[in-house]
């Protein structure tokens, strides 16, 4: 028997922490409990002591843009360097939002392509949500068609340049609802956004300091309320809120579950979980406003939202993904340096999301542990189809997992991180708690920030329909 056991680390399981032995076999977890190796063959098994260490299941980040095109540039990150950060991060699973396809494409025209960039270079497992552009009878059977080829949720868009039409967005919604499918939304309201740009540019208000106050809070707390209400009329069709941003938008989530609505899910992500909006004023480096590093949509926020996104994982956000799109500052952000609204929107964040979360959030005791790993992996692959496969330390279940030094301290940087770009929007920070091995279907695939797992080992996860 090819395997591996972790013997004597506090494990996460579904219903409790116990100190246990976990032993994978074939690329599954086999057993979890107490001398679980004494009636197992060892002969060819690698034996890792984690006592005095964490085993928490393997990152689900359900929000990354690898490879992702916008027309005058490319996020800096593909298949091979966008996973290998995740691994080193202590991700083990990952669904990308796929960016637009040509005008007019037929609804798996980005799928197949996304297929080709991940083949042979994704070094863990991997899906992709779909991407809707326009919506007519051939997308909505496809939506329906595709399904049946692991793709269960799909991204609509309200601004940009393929932004939906209410009517097609409830067409969509409805569409969801009866094949038991989900839909993710970017909700910003793009009249008032448009709007506001174009004014900016006239008064020469160009610098990153305005890019907050080009998308303000309301813009998204609109577009989600009016998401929410859309997904209502569509029969409480499933709705997924991405990126959620700001206080006034969570308390439209929490009032439409007040009033009975369900199947709504929010995630948000840890820039706007500890970074704020001071940051676009920025400082002058290598001639250039750092204040272009975050810029971002929906941009960051008032510190008195941080603190309401924080409360609200206690209970009304179900998920802590990363909208991972990283651009070099010196050569992709620097699009902006005269104009923010030329600046390549996004920013890296793929690797440091677990170590965060974890400093940030359980070290510091603003959540649980258990709620940790229920926003950055069980809750994720539950909504998204890949439970329990994945996002649990269960028997059966894919042998995915991070075992983390509670105790390490160390210094967030971009020298130490995997990322292909040239800044850490989370430069310097300093964190208790380290992945020191990164197991993803029982291969080691990090170790102590070394990647040691190879390019295209990744498999493409067929996701199921219907939440968990
Ligand atoms: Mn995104």
């Amino acid at each position: 028997m090819k395997g591996l056991l972790i013997k004597g680390g506090t494990v996460v399981t579904e219903t409790e922490e116990k100190i246990a032995d976990i032993l994978i076999a074939d690329g599954r977890i086999k057993t979890i409990g107490e001398n679980s190796a004494a009636a197992a063959d060892l002969s060819d098994t690698t034996v890792i002591d984690a006592a005095g260490k964490i085993v928490i299941p393997g990152g689900v980040d359900v929000h990354t843009h690898l490879c992702l095109d916008v027309g005058f540039t490319t996020a800096s990150d593909d298949f091979y360097t966008g996973t290998v950060a995740a691994a080193c991060g202590g991700t083990t699973t990952i669904v990308d939002h796929p960016g637009f396809g040509p005008a007019n494409c037929a609804l798996d025209h980005q799928i197949k392509k996304y297929h080709g960039l991940a083949e042979g270079k994704a070094v863990i497992d991997y899906s992709f949500h779909g991407v809707l552009q326009h919506v007519d009878d051939d997308v909505l059977r496809s939506m329906a068609a595709l399904a049946d080829e692991g793709i269960t949720s799909y991204k609509a868009y309200l601004t940009y340049d393929y932004k939906l039409s209410d009517g097609d967005v409830f067409r969509v919604l409805e569409q969801a609802k009866k094949h038991d499918l989900i839909i993710t939304v970017h909700p910003e309201n793009d009249g008032v956004i448009a709007l506001l740009r174009s004014r900016f540019k006239q008064e020469g208000k160009l610098t990153p300091h305005w890019h907050p106050r080009s998308r303000p809070v309301e813009c998204e707390a609109e577009a989600v309320n009016r998401m929410l209400l859309l997904a209502k009329m569509a029969g409480d069709s499933p709705l997924y809120i991405v990126h959620l941003s700001n206080a006034l938008g969570l308390e439209f989530i929490k009032s439409a579950r007040n009033r009975g609505q369900q199947n709504i899910y929010a995630e948000t992500c840890p820039q706007y979980l500890l970074l704020d909006d001071s940051l676009y004023d920025g400082t002058e480096e290598d001639g250039l406003n750092t204040g272009l590093r975050y810029i971002m949509c929906p941009p960051l926020r008032t510190r008195s939202d941080q603190s309401s996104l924080w409360e609200g994982l206690q209970k009304d956000i179900q998920t802590i993904a990363t909208d991972h799109c990283p651009f070099f500052f010196k050569t992709q952000k620097s699009r902006g340096k005269d104009d923010f609204t030329q600046c390549p929107s996004g920013a890296p964040g793929i690797e440091e999301r677990i170590p965060l979360m974890f400093s940030e959030g359980v070290m510091k005791k603003r959540i649980s542990l258990r709620r940790f790993t229920d926003l950055c992996a069980a809750n994720p692959a539950k909504i998204f189809g890949m439970y329990p496969q994945k996002g649990v330390i269960k028997e059966g279940s894919d042998a995915d997992m991070v075992i983390m030094d509670p105790h390490k301290k160390w210094t967030l940087g971009q020298d130490i991180l995997h990322s292909n770009v040239d800044y850490s929007a989370y430069e310097g920070m300093e964190l208790i708690g380290y992945p020191e091995y990164t197991i993803s279907r029982g291969d080691i695939v990090a170790h102590n920030g070394e990647f040691t797992g190879t390019a295209g080992r990744g498999k493409f996860i067929t996701r199921k329909t219907g939440v968990y």
